[in-house]
């Protein structure tokens, strides 16, 4: 895949090319106790070790969680080879402290950024929210790509088209990625003010969408075909979560506004390896979207590696595990 170049800043949509086929990657959630770091640390090391494409790293509501993400990211950064992924919400924060942090991950080396809107804090309505300065995610798309453009050595590029023309670009390159909802975001009116929103993004400098999870692959199939219907031509890598237990799939719906998938609930109630269940409904929901043309996976891990290393197992993206006699 060729990388595509969006206003003056190369930008890198090579995020996801791999010749040995599609891509997988990780989402991980910045540990809140000692006892989960010490975790995180043995999860870490075995999801770094299946060589994934990035991984990366939430950030709390409100900023709530910006130390530990950015020690975490990191961490990423100077222990391991893979490239760490920032997840940026806008919420409630002022030009100048969103460019500070941005210039915060920048000089920690990180060039992958996940550029969110954000929520509402608990117990705040969406009426009383306070946006700080930010009015939408594009907004801060534009703004990682502009402090990225300042600080970085400009170099000329041909103009095609113009003999001899030249135009100033940022030497480097980032992946600005942002946010889809196949289903639909719970506080939009329709599917096409949501397909509006990412159009809005790609145009603001976003080169890579990540979706929300869902549960049926048409949902994720039709989303795409009607996202590029609407002008979309970034990559959209969906957002898959093995879920291993009934009571942490009512939590994820709380968290996320998806509905229930009824299918899934009644196999994992079936069944006494709720683990193994939702192991092999992720595995069977890849397949079919990989079949169907996603560029890769992006796995929800709630920090654990076991689950989402057996899903990429089942779909073959990573080769089986060996049992010695
Ligand atoms: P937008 O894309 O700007 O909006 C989402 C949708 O809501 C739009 O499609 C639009 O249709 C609709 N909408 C937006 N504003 C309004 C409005 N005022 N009225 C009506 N409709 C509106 N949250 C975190 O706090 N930290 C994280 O690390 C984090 N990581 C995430 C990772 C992924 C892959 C995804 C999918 C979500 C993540 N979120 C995270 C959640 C995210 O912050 C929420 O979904 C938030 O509600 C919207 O942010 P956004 O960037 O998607 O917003």
């Amino acid at each position: 895949m060729a990388g595509h170049e969006i206003g003056d800043a190369p930008v890198d949509s090579d995020a996801l090319a791999s010749p040995s086929g599609p891509s997988f990657s990780f989402e991980l959630y910045p540990p809140r106790s000692a006892a989960a770091e010490e975790a995180l640390e043995v999860a870490l090391a075995e999801l770094v070790a299946s060589g994934p494409e990035f991984i990366s790293v939430t950030y709390g509501a409100n900023g709530s969680t910006r130390g530990v993400s950015l020690g975490l990211l990191r961490h990423l950064v100077q222990n391991t080879t893979v490239a760490p992924m920032a997840h940026f919400t806008a919420v409630g924060s002022s030009f100048a402290e969103a460019s500070q942090l941005v210039r915060e991950f920048l000089d920690a080396g990180v060039t992958r950024f996940l550029a969110l809107r954000g929520d509402p804090p608990d117990g705040v309505s969406e009426a009383d929210l306070v946006l700080g300065d930010f009015g939408s995610a594009s907004e801060l798309v534009q703004l990682i790509h502009g402090v990225q453009a300042e600080r970085e050595p400009f170099v000329t590029h041909p103009m095609p088209g113009f003999p001899g023309g030249t135009r100033l670009r940022s030497g480097r390159k980032v992946t600005i990625a942002v946010a889809a909802f196949p289903n639909g975001h719970p506080r939009s009116r329709s599917r096409s003010q949501d397909l509006d929103t990412l159009v809005a993004k790609e145009a603001a400098g976003a080169n890579l969408a990540i979706t929300q999870l869902f549960f049926e692959p048409d949902v994720y199939l039709d989303f795409v075909d009607a996202a590029r219907s609407a002008g979309v031509t970034m990559p959209i890598l969906p957002g898959i979560m093995p879920v291993l237990s009934e009571k942490r799939l009512h939590r994820i719906l709380e968290l996320t506004g998806e509905a229930m998938p009824q299918r899934l609930l009644r196999d994992l109630r079936a069944s006494d390896d709720q683990a193994a269940v939702g192991v092999a409904h992720a595995a069977q929901l890849a397949r079919e979207i990989l079949a169907g043309g996603a560029p890769g996976i992006h796995l929800y891990t709630f920090n654990r590696s076991d689950a989402p290393l057996a899903v990429l197992r089942e779909v073959g993206l990573l080769a089986p595990l060996e049992i010695s006699a």
